[in-house]
């Protein structure tokens, strides 16, 4: 990769996008450290990628804002001269049937994952597109492919986050700028921590490799599409879920 690459990852003060940010800095990417209410955690990040010899930032940003993310956008580019890589990683779970979804539920979680990561996309892609170059990495899920029970507002916004890829990458192509897709399967974060231990016993019966995955797969994968030598891979959805969705 190019040294000095500016990217931004959102919600990386934790889990997956922790993991991203610290390895897109370990190949010599400027990292934009996003988070929303997790501060404390967003400066360890950017303490820890400055103590392996990288270069990171934190930034405050509910990405849900279409107008807090044009600000956000629009201030790194002020700072950096550019945006060069986006991962749109922030997400949020309100798992519940759909008999008991809240309107509220459904509004939060597709306001978060999905339009949170069209406002970043539209925003960024503006730059990405007179600098002829980009790469936009859309972190979606197993349950956006597979559907899930329990999960009707997250797996909508996780398949949209699909179709929001693929066009994106439709419309930029053009450009250089590449669009795809991670669907990861269940990764030790936050996220899963909140499952029972039956449910997680339950879910590593159906993973053929027979284990949660870590951030680092995710952020290995992010890491290699983000790269410069990528440059011929657009639209696609990579699944890192140890088979389960095969
Ligand atoms: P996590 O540990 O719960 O972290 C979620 C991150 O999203 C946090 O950094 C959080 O930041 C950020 N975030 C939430 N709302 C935000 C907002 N409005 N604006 C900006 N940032 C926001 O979850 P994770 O497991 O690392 O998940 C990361 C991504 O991977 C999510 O998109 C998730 O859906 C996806 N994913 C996870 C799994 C899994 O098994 N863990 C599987 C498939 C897909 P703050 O703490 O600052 O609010």
């Amino acid at each position: 990769m190019q040294k000095g690459r500016i990217a931004l990852v959102t919600g990386a003060g934790r889990g997956i996008g922790k993991a991203i940010a610290k390895r897109l800095a370990a190949a010599g990417c400027y990292v934009i450290v996003n988070y929303n209410g997790s501060r404390e955690a967003a400066e360890q990040a950017v303490e820890e990628i400055r103590a392996e010899g990288g270069e990171a930032e934190a930034f405050q940003c509910n990405v849900a804002s279409y107008e807090a993310a044009e600000a956000m956008i629009n201030a790194i580019v002020e700072q950096h001269g550019g945006i060069d890589i986006l991962v749109n990683n922030a997400g949020i779970t309100r798992d519940t049937l759909l008999m008991r979804m809240s309107e509220e539920d459904f509004d939060l979680v597709l306001s978060t994952n999905l339009k949170g990561a069209f406002n970043c996309t539209k925003f960024a892609s503006k730059y990405m597109m007179k600098k002829r170059y980009g790469r936009i990495i859309n972190i979606s899920s197993v349950s956006g492919v597979m559907g899930n029970a329990g999960q009707a507002n997250y797996s909508a916004s996780k398949a949209g986050i699909i179709g929001l890829t693929k066009s994106v990458a439709r419309e930029l192509a053009g450009r250089n700028i590449t669009a795809n897709a991670i669907a990861p399967g269940f990764i030790d974060t936050d996220m899963t921590a909140v499952l029972g231990d039956n449910i997680k016993e339950k879910v590593t019966e159906n993973i053929p490799m027979k284990r949660f995955g870590k951030p680092e797969d995710i952020a290995e994968t992010a890491a290699f599409l983000a790269d410069d030598n990528a440059s011929y891979i657009t639209g696609q959805v990579i699944a890192v879920d140890g088979g389960m969705s095969m």
